[in-house]
């Protein structure tokens, strides 16, 4: 399924809650979550900045072999410090990703991207 009227970040969002109203409900922002690497154990902290999906496993950036797990959001994750934020991309990066299908197809389905907190001005 790909979606060309979709262009911005707000119609994008306007789709999701739109097609599916209770399930974009039930996202929160603000979320945190940490993914810890279950070969060289390194962990970073996330924070949901936008609504929408997170996946369940990343690979590792550290020891590049690893894959890193989700810690289901638990209480004790909720003080520390984030180190990674999930967005919704707009603008040009947006439009970038849509036109590769997967990239469309991860978006389409409220697909979240990830970048570094100390990239955010
Ligand atoms: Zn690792």
């Amino acid at each position: 399924m790909k979606i060309t009227k979709v262009q911005t970040k707000e119609q994008l969002e306007k789709y999701l809650s739109d097609t599916h109203p209770a399930w974009w409900e039930a996202f929160r922002v603000g979320r945190k979550n940490m993914y810890r690497c279950n070969n060289c154990s390194h962990f970073i902290v996330t924070i949901e900045v936008d609504r929408g999906v997170t996946p369940m496993m990343l690979s590792c950036d550290s020891c590049t072999i690893g894959t890193r797990r989700s810690g289901f959001y638990l209480d004790g994750y909720q003080k520390l410090t984030p180190t990674h934020e999930w967005y919704r991309p707009d603008g040009d990066e947006l439009l970038e990703l849509l036109e590769d299908p997967q990239a469309n197809d991860h978006y389409i389905r409220g697909g979240l991207s990830i970048r570094p907190v100390e990239d955010v001005s």
